[in-house]
This record gives C-alpha cells, sequence and structure tokens, in this order.
C-alpha cells in the first residue's frame, strides 16, 4: 500500500506555458464578436489544455495555413491565429501577413532567443548545428526555418538513428570545421545534451556554442527534482501527454532510475501497480495542468487516507509578458 508521496516541486506549468494559454484566452475574449480564433499547432504539447481551450473557447487548431480555406467555409473566423509557444519558421509569419491576417506570437522567449542567436551565426557564415529528438517537432522546425541553407539537424546521441533527418554527432559533415555553432531544442535531457555536445566538441575544436546553454530553466528544474526523488520511491508516475518532449524526457530519466509510468490523467491509473509500491513520485511535464496532478493525489488518499505527502523545493518565479496582436487591423462590423 502506498504511504508515502513525494511531490516533485517545480513541477507542472512553465513561464512560457502560462504566457501561452494566457495569450490564446486573452485573444479569443477580445475576439467575441468578431469570430473564432484559429491556433497554429497545439498551443501546448498537452491533450486535456488544448481540448479545455477548444471547448471554452472554440478554437480552431491547424497544422498548415492551407486548412484555414476549409475551415472558412464553415465557421467565422477572427482573422487571427496564435503561435504556439513552441515558435514557427519565420515564413508561417510572412505568410499570415499575405493572407491579410493578423497573429499573435506566443512564441516562448527562451525558444525566441535560440531562433536569433541561430541566424545571427548563420548570418556570419557558421553552420548550425541544431540538436533535437526529432525533425517532426513543431520547435526544431521553428528554428530549422531561420537559416535553412545553413543548418543541419543532429540527433542527440540517444537517439541515434530513431530519425534518417537527424545526422548522427559521431559523423555528421559541414562545410568548414573552422565555423560550426551549435544549438538545442530547449527541451531536451541535459546530461543527453551534453554528452552529445561533447562528442561535437571533439570532432569540431572550434565548435562556437553561443549561450551556455539552449536547455531552459523549467527543463533542467524538472529533470533536477525527478533524479532527486526517483532513489527514494517504488514508483514514479509521470503526468504527460506522449507528444511532450519535455515531459518525455522525465519519464525516461525516471525510468532510468526507478520503475516508472507515464499517464495523461488520473483515469489511466490501476490498483494493481500500486500493490507492492510503498513510496511514489510524481511529476509532471510543463504543459501539464496542476489539476491532473491533484486528481492522482486525491486517486492515492482514497486508497490511502492516512497518506503522506513531502513536497520540498521551490516554485520559480519566472514570468513572460503576454504578446498582442499585430497585423491590419480587424474590420469590426
Ligand atoms: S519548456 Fe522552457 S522553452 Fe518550452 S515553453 Fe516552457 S519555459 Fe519555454
Amino acid at each position: 500500500m502506498v504511504e508515502r508521496v513525494y511531490l516533485a516541486k517545480p513541477r507542472g506549468f512553465c513561464a512560457g506555458v502560462v504566457m501561452a494559454i494566457n495569450a490564446v484566452e486573452r485573444a479569443a475574449a477580445e475576439l467575441k464578436g468578431e469570430g473564432d480564433l484559429v491556433v497554429y499547432h497545439s498551443i501546448v504539447h498537452n491533450d486535456v489544455v488544448v481540448e479545455r481551450l477548444r471547448r471554452r473557447h472554440g478554437v480552431h487548431i491547424v497544422e498548415d495555413l492551407s486548412e484555414i480555406a476549409e475551415l472558412e467555409k464553415k465557421h467565422k473566423l477572427a482573422r487571427t491565429i496564435v503561435f504556439s509557444a513552441h515558435g514557427i519558421p519565420p515564413s508561417v509569419r510572412e505568410e499570415v501577413l499575405r493572407m491579410g491576417w493578423g497573429y499573435v506570437d506566443a512564441t516562448c522567449p527562451l525558444v525566441t532567443k535560440v531562433h536569433s542567436e541561430a541566424r545571427l551565426y548563420a548570418d556570419r557564415g557558421y553552420t548550425v548545428l541544431l540538436i533535437g529528438d526529432s525533425a517532426d517537432h513543431q520547435e526544431v522546425r521553428g528554428t530549422l526555418g531561420e537559416a535553412p541553407e545553413s543548418t543541419i539537424l543532429v540527433a542527440v546521441h540517444t537517439h541515434v538513428g530513431s530519425d534518417p533527418r537527424l545526422a548522427d554527432p559521431r559523423t555528421v559533415t559541414v562545410p568548414d570545421p573552422e565555423k560550426v555553432a551549435v544549438f538545442t531544442q530547449t527541451t531536451l535531457s541535459v546530461d543527453d545534451t551534453d554528452r552529445t555536445i561533447e562528442i561535437l566538441k571533439r570532432r569540431f575544436p572550434k565548435l562556437v556554442q553561443p549561450s551556455r546553454s539552449d536547455l531552459c530553466y523549467a527543463t533542467k528544474n524538472r529533470q533536477d527534482q525527478v533524479k532527486l526523488i526517483a532513489p527514494h520511491v517504488d514508483l514514479f508516475l509521470v503526468l504527460t501527454s506522449s507528444y511532450s518532449s519535455n515531459g518525455m524526457r522525465l519519464f525516461e530519466i525516471a525510468s532510468s532510475l526507478t520503475q516508472a509510468r507515464r499517464i495523461d490523467t488520473a483515469a489511466d491509473l490501476r490498483e494493481e501497480w500500486f500493490a507492492d509500491a510503498r513510496s511514489v513520485g510524481i511529476t509532471s511535464a510543463a504543459s501539464t495542468p496542476e489539476d491532473l496532478v491533484q486528481d492522482v493525489l486525491a486517486y492515492l488518499r482514497r486508497l490511502n487516507p492516512e497518506l503522506e505527502v513531502i513536497e520540498e523545493g521551490e516554485w520559480e518565479q519566472i514570468r513572460f509578458r503576454e504578446p498582442r496582436r499585430v497585423g491590419p487591423p480587424l474590420e469590426r462590423s
């Protein structure tokens, strides 16, 4: 029977996710009457969040601007699109303006910083090596779009071979080995990223790493907590959608240290998991709402009303400013 729960702190929403969700809610409220809001890509990588925004605010999610024409046949749209926290290639922004639409850019500022630096180094004639875990991840697509001719996608070393579009860090070649800069997706495993950069540094001794790390504070803090808690628990529950990069890295790290289960919500829990588990760790991805964590706690309290909950650590105090609409004014009727 579960006697003790270690709740990771920090866990759940990061500043980028809070900003992005607020941006959608504010834009939907302000544009009410003009029509429905369109969001480019899942605003954050969590199904529950996306579903709530759809239900409460009637937003439409598109993966490609070409889907808008079909949507317009069925719905009145507010001619405004919100870009997700993961960022977009500049070509998407240009296309939106060409369409005569406006946009609200909810790209996390920490992703924007990587975009700006990648573009800067590409403009200086460097080859940009972008380390990621999937060529399909929206953040990777966005950063790649800043300087596609100068950028080579490189697999974080644990993902070598998982996607032929990601080069192997041990064999990747560049036009000028003296001019190479490295950037990373913001949500990778800290340890795997360090290993990958070490491999690249051995191959390209003049490798430039403009920032100490592109991995964001939220990624690092959540991973640190998992590493701290995992040795003390029989089972680690990681609340994350399966397509959340930062959430899946938490699950991988927890799995490497103890038994771990990934769940979307408390509805996924099975009583038999807890038969031999006296202590349980719980964490949640940067896009997982806190009420889902509280549902899991409530479930465990039903199994054992005397449950001890240990929650140490500090909440983060970082906040990002909300973006405003950019583009042609709406012709209000
Ligand atoms: S996980 Fe990090 S980079 Fe991604 S939105 Fe949150 S703060 Fe920004």
